[in-house]
């Protein structure tokens, strides 16, 4: 059980400074209910949360599925923005997309969650670069090069689903886009990216970068996860880790959250597990996760440390069941149980102001940089 005084303490710390997510696929969850008939997507299933975790910024992905590519990914990408778009209308008085620092002041001074925009994968373009500046034009403020996928850019760190490394680091195209992205200023974010991909970004990239939403190979060795090395390398150009809350990444197996299909090799909860090792298994979770906090903390350093908690149940049950998928579970149910994740920290001992600098002062400091 984590103790109320650390939770109590969370709260605190939650409420007097800024608490940001880099990654988490809203547009794209959004946009399947949508098309699934339904509607106030963000106002019921996510701003209760949001607001128990105080959150502030989130960084909404645009994340365009294997199974649109290539023909629709440019129809699809651009069906998230609006779909977002339209959610939030009814709501601006709560969260809002912000495309610039000014804005982004005012939603934090308002205590509104302000919502930046990214690409996760430039598939959308297809192999034309040119489209990049419409995206910039539609708001969207960073992106990656690609997903775990290989595209016209770069090549990703895995064959998703299978956690098998491709070859291949970036095209000559890849290079191009690391370059425009500089110029509109963009952001570039490294998660998904395999290893010859990495060290090219680092030999290419003129502006810091951030992983967004990866965890530490060091404590788990997955294709997603990063090694000491690019943590390093990360870290000494400026950029900002976001820890990732997937089971999977984190390394705790399937997830102790509760979802009942939840576990790629079809693992599903006993019948008559009971509350109480269900809740034992969730602060192991917990414990798991705080210890890759821990190690990016030691390895990039105590300002070079977030939160992309990349929490997926809510698009998974949006989207049909199909093979290619991966299927792990979030450590994390919901946004409001980051408390937990800053209590735990706490509780072992992180000092509050490096606690209160990961969950959201580090990422806020970099976002408030690169925005025009
Ligand atoms: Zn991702």
């Amino acid at each position: 059980m984590i103790e109320e005084v650390f939770l109590d303490w969370a709260r605190q710390i939650h409420k007097e400074n800024p608490v940001v997510d880099a990654h988490f696929d809203l547009a794209a969850e959004v946009y399947e209910r949508r098309l699934a008939g339904e509607r106030d997507v963000v106002e019921r299933r996510y701003l209760p949360h949001f607001q128990e975790a105080g959150l502030n910024v989130l960084v909404s992905s645009i994340y365009v599925s294997g199974r649109d590519l290539p023909e629709q990914g440019l129809r699809r990408a651009l069906g998230q923005l609006a779909a977002l778009r339209e959610e939030l209308e009814p709501v601006k008085d709560q969260i809002c997309v912000v495309t610039g620092k000014r804005e982004l002041e005012k939603a934090l001074w308002e205590k509104k969650t302000a919502v930046l925009l990214a690409l996760e994968g430039l598939d959308p373009l297809g192999s034309d670069l040119g489209l990049l500046r419409i995206f910039y034009d539609l708001g969207v403020r960073g992106a990656s090069l690609t997903w775990s996928r290989r595209n016209a850019f770069a090549t990703g760190c895995c064959k998703a689903g299978e956690f098998r490394e491709i070859p291949g680091g970036l095209t000559d195209l890849g290079r191009e886009a690391v370059q425009k992205m500089e110029e509109l200023g963009m952001w570039l974010d490294v998660s998904h990216l395999n290893n010859d991909g990495f060290s090219e970004v680092c030999a290419c990239a003129g502006r810091p970068f951030i992983a967004s939403h990866s965890d530490a190979w060091g404590i788990h060795p997955n294709y997603r996860n990063l090694k000491d090395g690019q943590i390093e390398a990360l870290a000494s150009r400026g950029g900002v880790i976001g820890v990732n809350a997937c089971a999977l990444l984190a390394g705790t197996g399937p997830g102790p959250s509760g979802r009942a299909d939840a576990g790629k090799a079809g693992e599903t909860k006993k019948a008559g597990q009971t509350a109480v090792s269900l809740c034992g298994a969730r602060e192991t979770a917990l414990s798991q996760l705080a210890r890759h906090v821990e190690y990016l903390v030691e390895k990039a350093g105590e300002t070079h440390v977030g939160l992309g908690l990349d929490l997926c149940r809510g698009l998974s049950e949006a989207t049909p069941r199909i093979r290619f998928q991966t299927d792990s579970d979030d450590i994390l149910a919901h946004h409001g149980e980051l408390l937990k994740l800053t209590a735990i920290l706490l509780s072992r001992g992180m000092k509050e102001e490096t606690v209160a600098a990961v969950a959201g002062g580090n990422f806020l400091r970099f976002f408030r940089e690169r925005l025009p």
